[in-house]
Formats: structure tokens, sequence, C-alpha cells
């Protein structure tokens, strides 16, 4: 097979400043891409709708914690597909013409392993994420295990498709990790699609939520958090998210937010380590911190006050397959609004999309790939 197609590709990984990321050339570039052969159990799609995410955003930016990735990668992570080739093997009930979402994450599945025993892929430690670990999303064709297939629910858009993945992580997040609770006080940190989804499903678990994020945040994603009735909380150097609490903060209807200056429980999905620091100090004793960011350097956490408040911290790592079907549920009966939180752009403006994304001009970039 030889048909020639394109893909966006990470090349490089050099350090780019995301306030001056006009040139992610240094690190990408749409490349021509051979489709490989089909090996046992793979099937090749046709991508439909790719997802940009802030992984990707930090992969093309040349963050440390992305250092693994091998480049040359098409990269994508996040997307939906149309069957159009099955390889050798077994493919059970997977035919051409469905249309799926892909497990980002794929594990071992060796029966000793303890994480894929209890089907945790995303806990597995040698796991192999699409888009970072072989080509993904963001090449007009895609070559992928079968085992990772997900065939989209009925009623559900290839548009609502690319959601699936980000919004599975939240409902593990959310759902398995932290006991919300009907009447507590969440605020989530980071304004990316990821707090707005985690702001979405802790409203819709009965919380009452706050979201913050910085000056750059404020005429897209806050204004998009605010539309929806969020508390949305710019935060700074000189108006730091714990000043703002001491101080007061009220819902919509006057009422305070918060008890004291603490909340019940706090989610980090802003990455930057500092706001992991600052987070220990707004949650109530034996409140719950859910991080579900990774950072670009070690975080600081005062210990001791971990102790003497009994705060629960927790970490969230990927989703796994129980945790997509959910998320799809979500999207199909209106519980996560996704036409809210998401911009379109052609293929032929991905690197423009990129740009817009690191730069906060849009909440969740989606590329209609073909
Ligand atoms: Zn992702
Ligand atoms: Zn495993």
């Amino acid at each position: 097979m030889s048909t020639s197609i394109k893909g966006f590709c990470l090349h490089g990984s050099e350090k780019i400043k995301p306030a001056t990321a006009t040139d992610l050339s240094l690190n990408t570039n749409i490349v021509e891409m051979e489709v490989p052969e089909l090996k046992e159990g793979e099937l090749l799609a046709k991508t439909l709708y790719t997802g940009i995410c802030g992984s990707d955003n930090s992969a093309t930016l040349g963050k440390p914690n992305f250092d693994w990735v091998e480049r040359p990668r098409i990269i994508g992570h996040e997307f939906s597909a149309e069957v159009l080739e099955l390889g050798p093997g077994d493919h059970g009930d997977i035919k051409v013409g469905d249309v799926f979402t892909p497990l980002a994450m794929l594990g071992c599945q060796d029966e000793e392993c303890p994480a894929c025993s209890v089907a945790k892929w995303n806990l597995c430690p040698s796991k192999q994420i699409i888009g970072f670990h072989r080509n993904g999303g963001f090449g007009q064709r895609v070559v992928l295990e079968t085992d990772r297939v997900v065939q989209l629910m009925e009623g559900l858009t290839p548009q609502q498709g690319a959601l699936v993945e980000p919004l599975s992580i939240i409902v593990n997040a959310l759902h398995n990790k932290c006991a919300i609770k009907p009447g507590q006080d969440v605020v989530v940190t980071g304004c990316g699609i990821i707090g707005l989804m985690s702001a979405e499903l802790a409203r819709a678990a009965g919380a009452r939520v706050a979201i913050t994020g910085i000056a750059q945040d404020r005429g897209v994603r806050l204004k998009k958090a605010k539309e929806r009735g969020f508390i949305a909380l710019e935060v700074g150097p000189e108006n730091t998210l714990s000043q703002q609490l001491s101080k007061g903060v009220k819902d919509a209807k006057g009422i305070a937010f918060g008890n004291n200056g603490k909340v019940d429980l706090l989610i980090e999905c802003s990455g930057v380590p500092q706001v992991l620091t600052e987070a220990i100090s707004v949650v109530r004793p034996e409140g719950d911190i859910c991080v579900i960011a990774t950072y670009p350097t070690a975080v600081e956490i005062n210990a001791t006050h971990l102790t003497r408040t009994s705060l629960n911290m927790r970490g969230s790592m990927g989703s796994c397959r129980e945790d997509y079907m959910v998320a799809q549920k979500l999207m199909v009966t209106g519980v996560f609004p996704s036409e809210h939180y998401t911009n379109f752009y052609d293929f032929e403006n991905i690197t423009q999309a990129f740009e817009d994304a690191i730069r906060a001009k849009n909440v969740k970039a989606v590329i209609k790939m073909n």
C-alpha cells in the first residue's frame, strides 16, 4: 500500500515560549506520510475530527515533560475515525465503516500485569499512548490496534467523538477519584478544556463551582465559564486565589462561596507548579485535592500543613474503557454541552489552531481532518 497522505508532525524539541509561540515550525511541520502495512490485529482508519490536547501543545513547545516522545511523530490522541480496512487477525465485531474513538492508552494486556489484569490500561507501566508512542490522529489516515477501538454510541456525532477522550479523563478523576458530594464548594484551577470539563462535571454532581484563569484567559475561556454560570476568578501574583477567597468570594446570587476562605475540594488543572503549592492552603481540613495536570518541574508542597489538616491529595491518570462509555453518555444526554466549548478548524489551518490554543484564543480546538 502506498497512498500518500498528510499529517501534522512533531519533529523538534526546541524550547518555545508560549507568549511568543508564533513559530511552531521550529518543532512541527505538515508532512506527506506513508500508510504502513497493517500488522496482525491492526486496522486502517480515516480520521474525521481530532482535538488538540494541552499535552500536544506542551510537546510542540518543547516542554521537558514531553522530552520522552520520539521524534518525528504524527501526534494526536483525541479523535474520531472511520474504519477503512482491517488487517490480518481477529477484529471481533469491528467492521469497515464503523465510526469510533480510540482508547488513547493501550495496556500490555499481560495477565500478570496488576493494572491490565483489572482492565486499567491507563495504569499499565508499559502502556502505549497513541500519538506519542505511535503515529496518531493528526494524520489524515491512522493505523492502530483494534483493541483500542470504542465504537461511538448511538446519537454521538463524530465531532463529539473527538471530545470523548478528554471528557473520560474527567470522568475518571471526578467519579472514581474524588468523592464529590452535592452542596460542596469546589475550585477548579486552570480554565483550559480539562478545567472547564471538570467544572461542568463537578456541578453536574451537585457542587457549586468556581474556576480560575489568568489575564490571557479573560477574553475567551473565563468568559465561556461565566456564560455557563460558573464563578470565574482571574488570578495573578497581586490577587492570588487564597487572597481572593480570604477576602470573600460570592456567587451570582451574592451568597458567600467557601467557608472562611476554604473550599471542600480543589481540582488542579493548570499544570503551574505554584498553583499546586498554593492549593493546600485553600482547602478545608479533611478536604480533597485532585491533581489532573502534569508539571514541567518538581512541585514544592508544605507536607506538614498537609498532615496537620488531614488533607487528601490524589492524582488521576488518564482513563479506561468504562470512563469512555460514561463520557459518551454525558454528551449524548447533554450533561456536558460540547458545542459551547468547541472551535473547529480545517486541516489546512492546523498550525493556526495550535497557536490559538497555546495563546488561549480558543477553548477546545478540533481539526476537521479530511
Ligand atoms: Zn490529552
Ligand atoms: Zn499492563
